[in-house]
């Protein structure tokens, strides 16, 4: 667990790269608000950025980044843009391709963090967009991952991208890859909050020096609304949180932000509104006890909602072990 007196605003992969630990999560945020939601989050503070080619809004995230870079609030080398690929291919080589079109849509020459999606493999052209009836289109065979990972060290190499890791993927399918990469996972996103805190998969990749991004911090308030498959839970009004909230003196949010970053472990919350962007940024000026820290603990109840049960047939589907 992370001392709480020397918690700093960022973390120092294993690469040597520094992440913040809060990014903007960017999933939901709509075309049409998300260069004033970008803008906005600058001028707040926020310097980390989570993409996916999943969202619908990568072309407007690319004009908003753009906009700041070019008012001079920012310099790119203070930004750090997380971007997760589809692997999405009909065959092997196409990891820089992809990259190079994000990158492209991103107006960006390079993206601080790479991340394979997932460790499923889609038909080429079919996931660009997580509301697509076609979303769920995979190839039913297995994905070489040792062969991908491959290809993602390739991008660094080749400067696209300053670090690599992956999201999704369980503690086997990280193994697998440590035993054979050059370049070993610098990060793993995956779900994780107070209902579904993972906590051998972290320990496991806290060992391994492989960096936690949590999504879905909150639970996704408000998910079904966009993808009925989900059901999202109600966390920020959870008896205990709301507790902590009444001791503390903080918001709900906060609580739950800071309980996962005093395990270590970095927090990618969405929000597309100023005050609650300000909310869930503003964490590093108190700390919670190790007693609140363990009453938190207890809360956990394999809680995942994104389950993604479009691939629960694959071979390689993630969270088997959960499937009752
Ligand atoms: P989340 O961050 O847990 O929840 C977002 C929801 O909480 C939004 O409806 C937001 O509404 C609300 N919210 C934000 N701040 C709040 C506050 N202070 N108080 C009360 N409500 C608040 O869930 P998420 O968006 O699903 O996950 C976060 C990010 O993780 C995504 O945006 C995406 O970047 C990433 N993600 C990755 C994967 C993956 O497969 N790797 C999957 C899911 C998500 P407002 O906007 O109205 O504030």
């Amino acid at each position: 667990m992370t001392d709480e007196h020397t918690l700093g605003k960022s973390f120092t992969l294993n690469d040597g790269n520094s992440i913040p630990l809060v990014g903007l999560g960017t999933s939901r945020i709509l075309p049409n608000e998300t260069i004033s939601v970008i803008t906005t989050a600058i001028d707040i503070g926020y310097r980390h950025f989570d993409t996916s080619e999943f969202y619908k809004n990568t072309t407007q995230l690319g004009d908003g980044l753009r906009q700041v870079l070019l008012s001079g609030k920012v310099n790119r080398d203070e930004l750090f843009i997380t971007a997760k690929l589809a692997p999405c291919y009909e065959a092997f080589g196409d990891i820089e391709t992809s990259l190079k079109e994000f990158l492209t849509l991103l107006q960006l020459e390079y993206v601080d963090l790479c991340l394979l999606h997932f460790p499923i493999q889609f038909k080429k052209g079919a996931t660009k967009c997580n509301n697509d009836p076609k979303f769920g289109e995979y190839i039913n065979g297995f994905c070489d991952h040792v062969q991908l990972w491959k290809e993602m060290e390739d991008v660094v190499e080749k400067g696209l991208a300053m670090s690599i890791g992956v999201s999704n993927f369980n503690q086997q399918q990280i193994k697998n890859i440590i035993q054979t990469c050059k370049i070993p996972p610098a990060v793993l996103q995956t779900e994780c909050h107070a209902y579904l805190q993972v906590k051998d998969l972290v320990k496991f990749c806290q060992h391994e020096g492989i960096f936690i991004t949590a999504f879905a911090p909150f639970g996704s308030p408000g998910l079904s609304k966009f993808e009925p498959c989900y059901k999202e839970c109600d966390i920020l009004s959870d008896e205990v949180v709301l507790d902590l909230v009444r001791k503390y003196g903080r918001t709900s949010a906060q609580i739950l932000l800071r309980y996962l970053i005093q395990r270590g472990i970095g927090v990618i919350p969405k929000s597309s509104d100023a005050v609650r962007l300000t909310e869930n940024i503003n964490i590093f000026d108190f700390s919670l006890t190790d007693d609140d820290m363990e009453m938190m603990t207890k809360l956990d109840k394999n809680g995942r909602i994104f389950s993604f049960p479009f691939f629960k047939e694959h071979p390689q589907y993630p969270y088997c072990e959960e499937i009752n």
